[in-house]
């Protein structure tokens, strides 16, 4: 069985539809102002923040942390996984 992930969170479920029925805490409009997002990559042993190549060994702990990086500026925002 596959697993996907939310690219906000780090969430599992395992179908899409599981996944996208249920409110992220980490959303980017505010916790819980929105649905988990697929994350479209597909499962690695490591991630990759697309803004400043941190890598960290989950979805998860990679979103934890401020991204110095970040498009809105420096630790305005957190490490987003890269596909
Ligand atoms: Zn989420
Ligand atoms: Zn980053």
């Amino acid at each position: 069985m596959p697993n996907f992930f939310c690219e906000h969170c780090g969430s599992k479920a395992s179908s899409i539809t599981n996944l996208t029925a249920s409110s992220c805490h980490r959303h980017p409009n505010g916790p819980s102002k929105g649905k988990h997002k697929l994350y479209e990559g597909s499962e690695k042993s490591k991630y990759s923040c697309k803004y400043c190549g941190t890598s960290a060994s989950t979805i998860t702990n990679l979103v934890t942390s401020s991204c110095h990086r970040h498009p809105d500026g420096p630790s305005k925002g957190k490490h987003a996984p890269s596909l």
